[in-house]
């Protein structure tokens, strides 16, 4: 069954920074019947994508609305969207050795948006105390029958966290500020914030704007600048970044294929492909973001 949805979400200001020198920067490849988390859904506006000046972030403009959005993740089955693989299979070992850097034996570590709980299995097998949070009742339930623990909701004030991880998650966001501010409040004093997302400054996306692979996902909606944690966050000083690919298989021709694929199965399109107009990732275009509580 296909759902109508009317994507007119439009931001007057900055969603990340609040500045209002926003402008036009591209429009978006997608439009009509996509899919969203697990459902195919009809979009009534074509969606665009902006850019904030300020921050130098971009975002999408006729968005799904964020009550919309909340509905097709909570219904949605686990694992038909995203990936499900082990985390150690499923990842750059570059990624792996970044993450294995900030886990420690006994430290508390909550996952938000933790899927069906692949980061959090890793992050167990290497001797921390495992949290997670997630929309999906579905993953909820597979992460708790492996032993994770899971939050009802973020504002839970009894309980504080070493390291917070956010892998994927961002670029999902409608409001970062009360986003970084609720994590704020989530973390010991020095704790940390790891952030994994699309990098909105690789090469990929500065040829080809809009038609950037990453760009292409009706629930991507928020992609924020290096600059931004840099310079405009007050909750956070930016500590380290690391750049490397989606996951080991997203590079060169491998990417290829496995946008032609994704892309294929995002719209529902059995025959007549419509084809991946990007650039295949040639250098890493995900950015991995450690950020340190103020
Ligand atoms: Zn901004």
């Amino acid at each position: 069954m296909t759902i109508k949805i009317d994507n007119n979400l439009c931001h007057i200001v900055c969603p990340i920074c609040a500045s209002d020198s926003i402008i036009n920067s591209d429009k978006l490849f997608y439009e009509g019947t996509v899919r969203y988390s697990s459902a195919e859904i009809q979009l009534l506006n074509k969606p665009e994508l902006w850019k904030c000046n300020d921050c130098h972030s971009f975002f999408t403009q006729n968005a799904i609305r964020e009550e919309d959005s909340i509905s097709l993740y909570t219904n949605s089955e686990a694992g038909k969207r995203w990936d499900t693989k082990k985390f150690e299979d499923e990842k750059t070992p570059y990624c792996l050795s970044v993450y294995k850097n900030y886990l420690r034996e006994g430290i508390e570590v909550l996952d938000i948006g933790c899927n069906t709980g692949e980061f959090l299995d890793f992050a167990k097998n290497n001797g921390a105390s495992t949290y997670g949070f997630e929309y999906s009742i579905d993953s909820i339930k597979i992460c708790e029958s492996k032993g994770h623990v899971m939050l009802q909701n973020l504002d839970e004030r009894n309980k504080k966290f070493d390291l917070i991880t956010a892998f994927d998650l961002v670029e999902h966001l409608y409001n970062p500020s009360t986003f970084f501010e609720q994590v704020s409040k989530l973390l010991k004093p020095n704790g940390k914030l790891i952030i994994f997302t699309g990098d909105i400054e690789c090469w990929a996306f500065k040829k080809c704007k809009g038609k950037w692979w990453y760009l292409n996902y009706p629930e991507h909606v928020m992609f924020i600048s290096k600059y931004f944690y840099e310079n405009k966050l007050s909750t956070f000083k930016l500590e380290n970044t690391f750049y490397t690919f989606n996951n080991r298989y997203f590079k060169g021709l491998n990417f290829t294929m496995a946008a032609l694929y994704n892309y294929s199965k995002m719209l529902g399109l059995r025959k007549g492909l419509k084809p991946y107009e990007g650039l295949p990732s040639l250098s890493p275009d995900h950015i991995i973001a450690v950020l340190v509580k103020k």
